[in-house]
């Protein structure tokens, strides 16, 4: 039976060494996983929970997310992203979980849903994923903007390991092949604005380096 229109191309991201690209079927995110972001964000006994982006939120390849519409106040989020293919975890990626913070701070007082908050358009840019095993968690995982270190932490600061993270993940869905999951983010969240320059790393995985474009 013919598609009444064209399906959507599948999003995919990059894999360092590596011709063949990772389709990506959906993204989850865990919120509040290392203790000094959960202080900073309110909460002082963290209990991470999870969220969605739409699996067409990633941004690759050095392109440029354009600043969302409504927010005043789009935060950054660098995070350890975790690629899961047909046999469990098959590497992992540097992402940033963009926010439109003021949005969720309106959602979280009226006990509203994270979506508009969180699983906006162009929402997760994502760097190439390293095959293989989790960075030695000693690694630093780090944020600047415009050469400024605006978060610093380790990957061995998580409440919830990568591990059990999955285990979690996989108690409340049928986690599979194409399944990113972002890890959290720790200490010092805030604004960018638009021509702003990010960088981020963690241990040796491929940085993710992208401009915020203006709209
Ligand atoms: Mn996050």
């Amino acid at each position: 039976m013919p598609w009444l229109f064209p399906p959507a191309p599948t999003p995919s991201l990059p894999i360092s060494d590596s011709d063949a690209r990772f389709p990506v079927r959906r993204i989850l995110c865990v919120g509040q996983n290392y203790a000094a972001h959960a202080r900073e964000m309110g909460h002082d006994r963290a209990e991470p929970f999870f969220f969605t982006k739409p699996a067409d939120a990633v941004v690759t390849d050095g392109a440029d997310p354009v600043y969302p519409t409504v927010t005043q106040n789009l935060h950054h989020e660098v995070e350890l992203v975790c690629a899961v293919g047909p046999e469990g975890v098959i590497g992992w990626a540097v992402g940033c979980d963009l926010t439109r913070r003021d949005l969720q701070a309106e959602a979280k007082k009226a006990g509203r849903p994270w979506d508009a908050s969180k699983g906006f358009d162009q929402s997760a840019p994502c760097a190439a994923i390293r095959p293989g095993a989790l960075p030695d968690p000693a690694a630093p995982i780090e944020l600047r903007v415009n050469g400024e270190v605006r978060q610093t932490g380790r990957l061995d600061d998580m409440i919830w390991s990568p591990d059990e993270i999955l285990a979690k993940a996989r108690e409340l869905w049928d986690v599979q092949a194409g399944d990113l999951i972002f890890t959290g983010t720790p200490e010092g969240v805030g604004p960018l604005v638009p021509g702003d320059v990010v960088e981020a790393t963690i241990g040796g995985l491929p940085s993710l380096r992208f401009t915020v474009a203006a709209r």
